[in-house]
């Protein structure tokens, strides 16, 4: 069905929110927009609010929907990539690495809470690459803040300007539809299961008979009012201004009722970006290496990045797969590529493409398009691959990792397993590795309680070691960066208790206690410590 794209630019997006704040139903009715799906309800919710031990359903999950992870479809002209992020919140490493692969993102907000901590977090990640962000206010069938005080909301917590480009009329059981301020329509439902025949009612003048018969008198006086608000307080949309991440344009609705979703499908295919450029480091990529930039429009040579591996849980189904994001020039099957950090050339013989829910083996791909390789260990995250050239994409960090453990073996014998279970499963993103510089002691780092669970399970599952952990006394890592070879060295032996490296061998400091951080910033100011693993 995309083929027939292969020239159009590629929309490259993904979906963040909170958990339960309706990414999965918005997922699902764009995919019937995208008229990928017949019907909706299909996907079994993920509200994510597993209790612990389903862990290991959630995981199944997510390694059965490998062809979920992106889900394609043809939409104005445009392939549209909607990439896939897990919805339990343990599991958001995994987001923030899909959020390197997009040029846009979905924000979908619950208009009855207003921004969550999730998507504080979430947000700080677009902000790396001034990810250009579309607003969904969801749920306003339901009883929800009103429309000002949750602009003010968003703007205020996430720091980024509003414009909305529809506006709701009422909230919970008044809810009537939505106002397109552009097209001065409103556009309403006489049947939620029926998303392709909207009821139109044209409401340039707000005085005409059909309009108050469809709002109501009182529901009209308050439309009336906020329109005239809008207009004085919130500027005009300005595309250049969305596509450097300063402005949202933010669409009011219900996901689960359809107001608003093809407004906002519509906003997507018609405004976010293709692929742009992306920077690269040269070899021998130091942190001051040289860097340029690789332009899809310019740069005919194939280059892509892998930003994430996904392991299949389930034994009768398992493989794992390295999703490849391509860049620039053109993919092609069985063509020689080259891996870069494994300086060796390679044929992909069976290169998967996604579509909705099917994955099928591609003969060609687009920058923009993502594609799996089969991985039998060989790959990690933030891998490059080129024609020949020795290029290492930047912007793919490990990000800070909140909880530590430190492993004990259970079996003495089985220390070189271990050590190769874990090197392999911190190279695939499922945990951090860092080893402390003072006693050689191999700790691991997660974002989510739950990854640690994963790890112990494939260590016995995949490398036959029983393994154990004991809390430890970290609660955060900054990575560093110093001015000379000799500042180094002192900072080193200074603090050598708090000194790790990551599995890629960076210096890290651990932090014990955020006012211990804040102590050695104040007394290292020429020492830099980065929450992410890719700073110059
Ligand atoms: P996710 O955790 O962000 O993927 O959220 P889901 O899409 O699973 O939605 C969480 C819950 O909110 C589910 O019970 C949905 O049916 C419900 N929901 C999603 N969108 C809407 C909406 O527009 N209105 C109402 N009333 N409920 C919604």
């Amino acid at each position: 069905m995309l083929s027939s794209l292969n020239t159009a630019p590629r929309c490259t997006f993904a979906i963040i929110s909170h958990p339960d704040a309706g990414k999965t139903t918005m997922t699902e009715k764009l995919l019937w927009f995208g008229q990928v799906i017949r019907e909706t309800g299909k996907v079994k919710a993920k509200d994510g609010n597993y209790a612990k031990s389903d862990w290991m359903e959630i995981e199944k999950e997510r390694g059965i929907s490998i062809s979920s992870s992106v889900m394609s479809f043809p939409y104005n002209e445009r392939a549209m990539h909607l990439l896939d992020t897990p919805g339990h919140k343990d599991f958001s490493e995994d987001t923030y690495r899909t959020l390197t692969a997009v040029e846009s993102v979905l924000m979908m907000i619950d208009s009855a809470k207003g921004v969550e901590a999730q998507t504080i977090k979430l947000m700080e990640v677009c902000r790396m690459r001034d990810t250009p962000i579309v607003t969904f206010m969801n749920k306003y069938d339901r009883e929800a803040m009103d429309p000002f005080e949750l602009i003010e909301n968003v703007e205020k917590i996430l720091n980024i300007q509003c414009v909305p480009m529809t506006w709701p009329i009422g909230s919970g059981v008044d809810f009537k539809g939505v106002y397109d301020l552009r097209t001065k329509q409103i556009m309403s439902f006489k049947n939620a299961k029926d998303p392709f025949n909207p009821i139109i009612i044209d409401a340039q003048d707000l005085d005409a008979p059909e309009v108050l018969a469809f709002v109501g008198a009182p529901l009209l006086a308050t439309l009336k009012d906020e329109l005239e608000l809008v207009g004085t307080l919130i500027g005009d949309f300005s595309k250049e201004e969305f596509l450097h991440g300063i402005q949202s344009p933010v669409f009011f609705g219900s996901a689960l009722n359809n107001f608003g979703v093809k407004e906002t499908l519509d906003m997507i295919s018609s405004s976010s970006p293709g692929p742009k450029p992306r920077e690269v480091k040269l070899a021998p990529f130091e942190s001051d290496s040289k860097v340029t930039t690789v332009d899809p429009e310019t740069t005919t040579e194939f280059t892509g990045f892998i930003f994430k591996i996904q392991a299949n849980m389930d034994k009768k189904h398992r493989d794992r797969i390295a999703f490849l994001r391509v860049c620039s020039g053109k993919f092609n099957r069985n063509q020689n590529i080259y891996h870069v950090r494994s300086d060796k050339k390679m044929k992909i013989a069976t290169p998967l493409m996604f579509q909705a829910q099917d994955r099928e083996i591609t003969e060609e791909a687009f920058p923009g398009d993502i594609i799996g390789l089969h991985d039998n260990g060989k790959f990690q995250i933030g891998d490059t691959f080129t024609e020949g050239s020795k290029y290492m994409f930047t912007g793919i960090p490990n990000f800070a990792p909140e909880i530590f453990n430190k492993v004990i073996l259970k079996d003495p014998m089985k220390g070189k397993q271990l050590e190769k279970g874990l090197q392999q499963l911190s190279e695939e993103g499922t945990v951090q590795l860092f080893t402390r510089h003072s006693t050689g002691e191999k700790i691991l780092g997660a974002v989510g309680a739950l990854q640690f669970e994963v790890v112990k399970y494939r260590l016995e599952d995949e490398y036959n070691v029983n393994a154990a952990y004991e809390g430890y006394n970290f609660v955060g890592i900054r990575w560093l960066k110093f001015e000379n070879d000799k500042d180094e060295g002192n900072f080193v032996s200074f603090n050598s208790s708090n000194i790790a490296y990551d599995h890629k061998k960076r210096l890290c400091f651990s932090v014990r206690s955020e006012w211990d951080l804040k102590l050695v910033m104040e007394k290292n100011p020429k020492v830099q410590f980065f929450k992410n693993s890719d700073y110059r």
